[in-house]
């Protein structure tokens, strides 16, 4: 979503043909999109795993990303520190597969994700903040997150699955289903609204009306999640 102008940050000194939002890179004046190549290749090159990363209004392809999270690989899985994802936009969507988030609450207040989004397998140390965060479509398969998820506000304009997700605490337009019949071994299944914000979806995780106890119409609703019932 495009921030207010000007951002409330050091931006990007690009102007053409649009004004950029990015937030600067280190001393440079340029966002991570906007760096020249050098400059973008030693920042890369710079980051370790855990590291803090601030890319607010930046536009961050699906290309970037990918080296991004190479960067601060660790025993096969990235690991970031303190992100701040807010106003970015992601024209590709995004592949948050299997990253570590261990900062106090990743951020993406306001970000776009254009394309999938998908954070299966994602683990958050503390929370996250998916407040007013607009998806196309979006998964979020084996998510964990040892904190507050917060969807309020979150926009989702394409089919929508969260399913063996655990979160301590959930805000927003998420409901919590029952198991299956057969028991699921650990995890929680959920349902977000997709589409029509008032409407939950059972469909879009396969669930027969029988199986799932949904609590319909809450839009903004709190649940807590264990990891076990
Ligand atoms: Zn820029």
């Amino acid at each position: 979503m495009t921030p207010p102008w000007p951002p409330p940050w050091d931006h990007c000194d690009v102007a053409t043909p649009d004004p950029c939002s990015g937030a600067r890179i280190g001393s440079h004046t340029k966002c991570l999109a906007h760096l020249a190549p050098a400059d973008r290749a030693t920042y890369l090159a710079d980051l370790v795993p855990g590291a803090d990363i601030n890319l607010c209004g930046t536009r961050i392809t699906a290309a970037l990303l990918g080296q991004l999270l190479a960067a601060v690989r660790l025993d096969g899985r990235p690991r970031l520190g303190e992100v701040d994802f807010s106003h970015t936009d992601f024209p590709d969507g995004a592949d948050f597969i299997n990253v570590d988030f261990t900062g106090s609450n990743a951020n993406f207040y306001l970000a776009s994700f254009a394309g999938l989004a998908c954070f299966n397998g994602s683990l958050f140390t503390r929370g996250v903040n998916f407040h007013d965060t607009t998806f196309s479509e979006a998964v979020f398969l084996g998510m964990i997150v040892n904190g507050t998820a917060s969807f309020v506000g979150a926009r989702f304009c394409g089919d929508a699955r969260l399913e063996s997700v655990t979160c301590r605490h959930v805000l927003g337009p998420v409901a919590k289903v029952a198991s299956s019949p057969e028991g699921r071994p650990g995890g929680v299944r959920c349902v977000l609204s997709a589409y029509r914000p008032e409407v939950l979806v059972p469909g879009v995780l396969g669930l027969s009306g029988g199986a799932a106890r949904v609590r319909a119409g809450r839009r903004t609703a709190e649940d807590h999640f264990r990891n076990r019932p």
